[in-house]
């Protein structure tokens, strides 16, 4: 895997505009891995596509991650600031796709008199899923495509026959396995002590950083080329110190 360049930001920007989120995470890998197909990229569990866009953001952006939240006690404004490292804890050594170990394809666990057998989610699972508006809807869809064995007292029952807990229990059983699918962060009031567990979702996070930087290397192509007459390309493929210099040049 290999850093976003400007000219890639510019093409994902153009490609995964309008589209879902699980469509515009796999785009950015696509572009830093030309290599790998597609087909591979979609068969990731979301632990592992997070991981590697965690390892992509930090490659093109840096290790540090800044965002806002409101303290749920006191209603204090607070900034956080946190390192892509922490997030990706142990997942750090084993992520590039050339070099990734796949998360062990079936895990089997007892509940009560149930005997289940599970593989993890992909991005090809939950792409199945994106027209289901009803969340429970969903996740027992979710649930008939990663089931891969459901017994109970020795006898295979159909999916559609577990309960509602047993089904809670398999979805949690799922982020145990797969830890980097649930991404949180511990966050600390400084104005009044309060600690609590932040959601933090780095598809939504890295593409608002992509469009951004984008929209900013538009406007850079514009000056750039109406001042010069440079192509776009020649003008994407300086170093970002070198076109602030000709912009300056330009008194932008
Ligand atoms: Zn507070």
């Amino acid at each position: 895997m290999r850093a976003l360049s400007a000219s890639d930001l510019l093409q994902i920007w153009e490609h995964g505009r309008g589209k879902t989120p699980i469509e515009q995470a796999l785009a950015i890998l696509g572009f830093a891995s030309p290599h790998v197909p597609a087909a591979d990229l979609w068969q990731l569990t979301i632990g592992q596509r997070d991981a590697c866009l965690l390892y992509l953001r930090e490659l093109t952006f840096g290790a540090q991650l800044k965002g806002l939240a409101n303290c749920p006690a006191c209603g204090d404004r607070l900034e956080l600031a946190f390192d892509a490292h922490d997030l990706r804890g142990q997942a750090a050594p084993s992520l590039d796709f050339e070099t990734m170990k796949p998360i062990p394809t079936e895990s089997s666990f007892k509940l009560d008199d149930y005997e289940l057998s599970f593989r993890l989610p992909t991005s090809a699972d939950l792409r199945a899923l994106i027209m289901q508006t009803d969340m429970s809807q969903a996740q027992r869809g979710l649930l008939e495509a990663c089931l891969t064995s459901v017994k109970k007292d020795r006898e295979t029952i159909p999916v559609n026959s577990l309960p509602a807990e047993v089904a809670n229990a398999i979805v949690e059983k799922m982020g145990q396995v797969d830890p980097l699918a649930d991404l949180t962060l511990l966050a600390i009031c400084p104005a009044c002590g309060h600690t609590w567990r932040i959601v933090f979702d780095i598809v939504s996070y890295f593409w608002d950083e992509i469009q951004a930087w984008a929209g900013r290397l538009m406007r850079e192509v514009h000056v750039l080329a109406s001042a010069y007459g440079w192509r776009e390309a020649d003008i994407l493929a300086m170093s970002a110190w070198r076109r602030q210099r000709y912009l300056e040049m330009v008194g932008t």
